[in-house]
């Protein structure tokens, strides 16, 4: 991806408004409840929004196909708005994104010119095919073939057999792009419905997200025209998967975000009508400060990492993958917590919440396929640990310790010395690993990938805080929360993730049998000492969230 300055903020917040106007009249509460139930997929709502009524698969693709040419940063608040409304026409609509990927990184100029004109022109829905029965996470275990059909001795076409699973659009899309194997290695073919041999089960009957169309695909013998090949080269599959993750990710981490608002929102409206023992429940800080407070503060540190890694890619750093971990942790991070949100939006119902009228208990089993597609969370972590594990031995610890300098040196009150203090620590708790050579302990390994996430969001909220209150963010950056609220919220999460990086870090450190190196490396008394003011901080945090007398926001 080159840089590319996306959208005008107009023209994104037009589209936003007309997705907001489509869903209330073609998809409300109670439609979407309906059709969750009976689980059907809104096969001819899905096209009204990516044809001329909507146009929203217009924002993916570039101008010079006949798209608005959206960037990153359009993408993540695009999605995020779909999910709010439902995820599984978010992953419709995501799906044909998906499926075009190969041809928008691989493809020649002419195939690009035809595909993507035609998504613009006629809006035709896309699917991405790469998962199989036994190649999941580890696509390099795929069977499918393609098996190059020669005529006179020049290669025409391809002959491909094999078995896709659990693909999203798979029985109502238009034109698929099928990952198979060529002698020269795997490669994206596309083929179009209707191939002789091509076929699709019968929808699955899935826990949540049932308002997407998910289902196998059946490759028998489908003969597809040499210039089918994606990019007309064979072997380059898994390089063109790869170089795209970054953004990718960005729009699915986008998915938890909308989701886990959407539930906490609900709850948030509800526990300012809910009376129990005597006042509203919006009133109890026992209630607010476990399942409403920290689930807005995580969503907003994502929400941080993700408008940073967006602005990076629009800015032309991404290319060739290089901000696939930055995605990895946007994805995590988000998707976690807009799963653990939408649970605690349960709990916040109570009964209410365990019954479907609230909606809060669908969109809890929608949010979860954020944690498995995509990249699952722990491969996610094993991506996130891998690299930055890298980065640590390549700069002999500096990594984390230069980046801690940064973030110390900025304002006490956006957050910056606490989240500071996370990365120190896990450049103390990346060094004894080293040292005690744990990471041959793949759970230590993915633990630490974890700790980043923290750490690394707690840096990015801080930044953000800080613009926030110097009037600086982003054109087109979500303003829900003022300045004040955010740089509270930042403090929460820094308090948070410096106290996780340091006890989970010691926790598995000596668990590995290396404790008593890094107990003195770490700054405990400092770490413990910035917890000071904790309950101040979410009580700002809440008074921001219900818009009350001494708010923040
Ligand atoms: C609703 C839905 C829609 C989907 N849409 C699409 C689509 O449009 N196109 C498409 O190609 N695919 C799609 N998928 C597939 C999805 O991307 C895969 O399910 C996902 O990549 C995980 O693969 P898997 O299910 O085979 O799980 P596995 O890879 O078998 O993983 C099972 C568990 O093991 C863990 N694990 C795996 N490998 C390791 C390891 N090396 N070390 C430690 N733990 C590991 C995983 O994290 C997971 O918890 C969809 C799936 C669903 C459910």
């Amino acid at each position: 991806m080159t840089a590319t300055e996306g959208l005008d903020r107009e023209t994104l917040d037009m589209m936003l408004a007309s997705l907001d106007e489509f869903v209330a009249e073609a998809l409300p509460d109670q439609r979407r409840l309906e059709l969750d139930h009976e689980d059907i997929c809104p096969e001819e709502t899905i096209r009204a929004m990516c044809g001329d009524e909507l146009g929203v698969h217009l924002v993916f693709i570039p101008e010079e196909y006949g798209g608005l040419g959206g960037g990153a940063f359009d993408s993540y608040r695009v999605c995020e708005r779909l999910a709010r409304v439902d995820i599984g026409v978010a992953t419709s609509v995501f799906a044909t994104f998906l499926g075009t990927d190969p041809i928008l990184i691989g493809a020649t100029a002419e195939q690009r010119k035809l595909w993507l004109g035609r998504i613009a022109e006629e809006g035709i829905l896309f699917a991405y095919g790469a998962t199989e029965p036994e190649a999941g996470s580890d696509l390099g275990a795929m069977k499918t073939t393609a098996t190059p059909v020669e005529t006179d001795g020049e290669v025409t076409g391809y002959r491909i057999n094999g078995r896709k699973q659990w693909i999203s659009n798979g029985s109502i899309a238009d034109v698929y792009t099928i990952l198979a194997l060529t002698p020269a290695g795997p490669s994206w073919f596309i083929v179009e419905k209707g191939a002789e041999g091509f076929s699709s089960a019968s929808p699955e009957d899935k826990h949540g997200i049932r308002l997407s169309n998910t289902a196998a695909l059946f490759l028998d013998d489908v003969e597809v025209p040499a210039e089918n090949l994606v990019g007309r080269e064979e072997g380059r599959g898994l390089s063109q998967a790869q170089q795209v993750f970054g953004y990718t990710r960005v729009m699915v981490a986008a998915f938890g975000l909308g989701g886990g608002w959407e539930a906490l929102d609900r709850a948030i409206a509800y526990s300012t009508e809910r009376v129990q023992g005597g006042a509203p429940l919006s009133t109890k800080q026992g209630y607010t400060h476990k399942l409403i407070v920290p689930h807005a503060v995580r969503l907003e540190a994502a929400r941080a990492f993700l408008e940073e890694t967006a602005t990076r890619i629009d800015a032309g750093e991404g290319v060739g993958g290089a901000l696939n971990t930055e995605g990895a942790i946007g994805k995590y991070l988000a998707t976690e917590c807009g799963n653990a949100a939408a649970e605690a939006a349960i709990q916040a119902h109570g009964g209410y919440g365990y019954t479907r009228e609230y909606l809060v208990e669908k969109i809890k089993r929608d949010v979860r396929i954020t944690m498995i597609y995509e990249g699952t969370s722990e491969i996610l972590e094993m991506t996130i640990a891998r690299d930055r594990w890298q980065q640590h031995l390549k700069t002999s610890g500096a990594y984390y310790r230069d980046r801690a300098q940064a973030l110390a040196g900025m304002p006490d009150d956006c957050g910056g010395p606490t989240a500071a203090l996370a990365q120190e620590c896990l450049a103390a708790v990346m060094e004894a690993s080293r040292v005690g050579r744990l990471t041959r302990n793949q759970h230590v390994l993915l633990r630490l990938g974890e700790l980043v996430a923290y750490a690394e969001t707690a840096g990015a909220l801080a930044r953000r805080a800080a613009a926030a209150a110097a009037g600086a963010l982003p054109d087109k950056a979500d303003t829900r929360f003022a300045p004040v609220a955010l740089a509270a919220i930042s403090r929460v999460f820094a308090r948070e993730a410096a106290l996780k990086v340091a006890e989970e870090g010691l926790r598995w450190v000596s668990g590995a049998g290396a404790w008593a190196d890094l107990a003195t490396a770490l700054p405990l008394d400092r770490v413990h000492a910035a917890q000071s003011g904790l309950l101040s901080d979410m009580n700002l945090v809440a008074d921001a969230l219900y818009g009350r007398e001494a708010s923040a926001a």
